[in-house]
């Protein structure tokens, strides 16, 4: 395979293909890699935050996603002494005022038909092992169905989660990050379902919690979080120790998927965003929230600011080193301030006894709730709407 791109992006999850929807939509010409073909299951716990409805709003996709997704209306949250605190999603102005539960199989085909019917050049079971410069741009190289793949571009944008090979690879990042671990499974015949989130702090290793997210139909996805430590219990046998917790909704319930596990990667504010001709989004640039575990809404954001930034050095002529650093600093800008905040909430909140105490609080004066909305700040950027000229 042999042709010419303004842009290789590779990965087609949420990250990789807000980017390149992102980036057709100004008149780029994109190729979208992946090493698998949609559509295709990612262990994730399925619910998306109003921050990534607001994008994939942005994207004409809210309506058809409302269709096929589970509305969640408020987080239900159960501390280490049973205490339960109900909070209602907060509200934004500029965001949808609920959230949704999807399938990541169902979420991330829609996602990536997007890009494709956007202009996007969808490359499937494309597996990339390497990306040199080549003088013009970058030459992005890998197998498909055991045959070479050579695809070249100005600009590479890195969309590969938390599989870290390729930027160790490429020397982008020196050391594999300390991860998170977490795993989920489905059960159907749920009883009892509503329109919130459940999530748990009983009988998880900590900082972590449990959770139970409603789908249609009697389906819940039900996992556990939490960061990896020796003597830790594996990730599997702690979510099934998890379950006693929510027996009462288990009564009838059967599990119709074996449990699988993933790690996170929430090390943004450290992380390297950005290399020669090329930018790291989503997941692979660290974005999943260290209290909450959330990335889809980060990785759809990250994609947007990507193309906004590439559109801009496309239109300078300038794709140097430091005119990629201008991503970095608008990454920084935009979140740094809450993955710090959050890393610091995680390390010193997520204690049963301070956890106990918090929960009162929370239910009756909804202090934590509005400090983390507080922090928990948007992206409202608009992406000017001008075809791109060649230059
Ligand atoms: C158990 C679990 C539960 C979670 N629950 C939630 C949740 O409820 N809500 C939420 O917002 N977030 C959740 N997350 C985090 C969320 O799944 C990720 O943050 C999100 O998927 C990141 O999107 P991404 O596009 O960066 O990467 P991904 O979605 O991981 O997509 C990466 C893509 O790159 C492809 N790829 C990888 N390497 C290569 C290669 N070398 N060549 C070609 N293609 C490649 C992969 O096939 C994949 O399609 C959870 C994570 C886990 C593990």
């Amino acid at each position: 395979m042999n042709a010419y791109f303004d842009v290789a992006v590779i990965g087609a999850g949420p990250a990789g293909s807000s980017t390149a929807y992102f980036l057709t939509r100004q008149g780029f010409k994109v190729a979208l890699l992946d090493k698998s073909s949609f559509p295709r299951d990612k262990t994730c716990g399925d619910g998306l935050t109003p921050r990534a409805l607001s994008v994939l709003d942005d994207m004409g996709l809210l309506p058809s996603l409302v269709k096929v997704g589970h509305r969640v209306n408020a987080v239900e949250i159960t501390v280490p002494n049973g205490r339960v605190a109900m909070m209602p999603i907060p509200r934004e102005p500029k965001f949808p005022p609920f959230s949704l539960v999807i399938t990541r199989k169902i979420l991330d085909a829609i996602i990536c038909e997007r890009a494709i019917a956007s202009g996007a050049q969808f490359i499937g079971e494309a597996h990339i092992q390497g990306i040199e410069e080549d003088g013009q741009g970058v030459v992005i190289r890998g197998e498909q169905q055991g045959h070479p793949v050579n695809i070249r571009a100005r600009v590479a944008v890195i969309a590969t989660g938390a599989n870290t090979k390729l930027l160790v690879n490429m020397n982008l990042l020196r050391t594999p990050p300390h991860m998170m671990v977490a795993a989920r499974t489905y059960f159907e015949n749920v009883e009892g379902l509503q329109d919130h989130f459940c999530m748990s702090f009983q009988n998880v290793p900590l900082p972590g919690y449990g959770w139970l997210f409603p789908m249609n139909e009697g389906l819940a996805n039900i996992g556990i979080g939490f960061s990896t430590r020796e003597g830790r219990p594996s990730v599997q046998s702690a979510l099934r120790s998890f379950f006693p917790v929510i027996q009462d909704l288990l009564k009838h319930a059967h599990q119709i998927e074996p449990i699988r596990s993933y790690p996170i990667r929430t090390d943004f504010a450290t992380a390297p965003t950005f290399g020669n001709r090329i930018l790291l989004v989503g997941e692979a640039a660290g974005l999943v929230n260290p209290l909450t575990g959330d990335g889809i809404d980060y990785a759809l954001e990250s994609g947007k600011i990507a193309a906004e930034n590439l559109a801009t050095a496309f239109d300078l002529g300038d794709l140097s080193l430091g005119q990629m650093a201008r991503y970095d600093q608008r990454l920084r800008e935009q979140f740094q301030a809450t993955f710090v905040f959050c890393e610091q909430l995680r390390k010193g909140l997520l204690k049963p006894w301070l956890l106990n105490f918090l929960a009162p609080f929370a239910h009756h004066h909804r202090v934590l709730w509005d400090l983390w909305a507080t922090f928990n700040n948007d992206i409202q950027t608009p992406i000017s709407s001008r075809r791109h000229v060649r230059g």
